[in-house]
């Protein structure tokens, strides 16, 4: 069997940056991606607008084009795949890791198809895949989504809105304007100061005027087949008529994958433990890249300044061999 130097799991857009690293100082490579390149941002909403200008997006200084200074989903899945494609990195789609071991110095990955072997092991799979659950009755009906891709199927329905972040605002936003009658439900006193700055006077202005409603200070008590049931600031229990829930609750790294993989994780954020210089965890030769690093704090890292974690990594290495 091949002993690869670099085994990267995850085919994001950190994940190629590090293939791309290795690629440049000759280190063989191996991307596992268990859906397509870039498969978080394929189940982005489809009109989403990064708030990253597209130079910030870059990786491995390969210029950017978009039409807009702030690309969209579609500018993104054409940069990252055709990059993917052009550099000939070797990645492997539709195959998931399943566990990974260390014996002897060496890696065994095994997947849903295959085993590997490896010198080194990158961990890059993101925090796209585990919605943030509420945790209450009816959050499984049909009903509820935890992902969003586009207003059409909302237009002259009762939405609520769990949240007041980008992923929220943006639900909320794009529904109100196709039609839909739209309520928001926030933990918090008021819309994430992390709201893209375009869109922050859009989504104050609208719940000002009263074209979107919001409840502050609320919790989300209930879900059933018609209606919502909530507690607002007062603690007082509200039943609203509802046809679909948008819970955009944010995401969640997988945590069983990372402890099985013997990564430390500490305190609240659950923040898996790595060198801040090389990258590397509590196990030698295995490291950490992207947004995965963040633990539960899913707003610590993102494309723009994880960018440089390839070639810590990859210069660790280096300096090692
Ligand atoms: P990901 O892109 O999530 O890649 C992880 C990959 O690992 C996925 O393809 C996944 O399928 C794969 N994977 C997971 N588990 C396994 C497994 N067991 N086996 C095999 N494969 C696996 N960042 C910015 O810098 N600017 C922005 O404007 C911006 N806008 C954003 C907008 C939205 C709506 C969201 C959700 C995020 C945004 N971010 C932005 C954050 C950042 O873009 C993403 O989180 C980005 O995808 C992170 O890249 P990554 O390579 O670390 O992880």
């Amino acid at each position: 069997m091949e002993i690869l130097d670099i085994l990267i799991i995850g085919a994001g857009p950190i994940g190629l940056n590090c293939a791309l690293e290795a690629q440049k100082n000759n280190l063989s490579h191996l991307i596992i991606e268990k859906g397509t390149i870039v498969n978080s941002l394929y189940n982005y909403p489809l009109y989403m607008r990064f708030f990253s200008t597209a130079e910030k997006l870059e990786i491995d200084e390969i210029p950017f084009i978009s039409t807009a200074p702030k690309p969209g989903r579609q500018e993104a899945l054409e940069y990252y795949q055709g990059i993917a494609r052009q550099k000939k990195l070797t990645i492997n789609l539709y195959e998931k890791v399943l566990g990974v071991s260390k014996n002897n110095e060496l890696f065994e990955i095994k997947t849903t198809k295959a085993s590997y072997v490896a010198k080194n092991l990158v961990i890059a799979t993101g925090f796209y895949d585990i919605p943030n659950l509420m945790n209450i009755p009816g959050e499984n009906l049909p009903k509820v989504k935890h992902y969003y891709t586009e207003p059409y199927p909302y237009a002259k329905q009762k939405i609520v809105v769990v949240g007041s972040s980008n992923s929220a605002v943006d639900a909320a936003l794009e529904t109100y304007r196709k039609g839909a009658e739209v309520t928001m439900i926030v933990r918090h006193s008021k819309i994430s100061k992390s709201v893209k700055y375009w869109v922050k006077p859009d989504i104050e202005n609208r719940i000002a005027e009263g074209s979107i409603k919001a409840h502050f200070n609320a919790e989300m008590i209930e879900i059933k087949e018609n209606t919502i049931v909530f507690k607002d600031e007062k603690g007082e229990i509200h039943e609203i008529d509802n046809d679909f829930v948008l819970a955009m609750t944010g995401y969640l790294p997988d945590f069983d994958f990372l402890r099985n993989s013997g990564i430390e994780l500490k305190g609240d954020c659950l923040n898996p433990f790595y060198n801040l210089e090389t990258m590397e965890t509590n196990i030698s030769n295995l490291y950490l890249a992207g947004v995965v690093c963040g633990g539960k704090d899913t707003h610590l890292w993102f494309i723009e300044n994880s960018r440089i974690h390839a070639s810590m990594i990859i210069n660790t290495i280096l300096s090692r061999s």
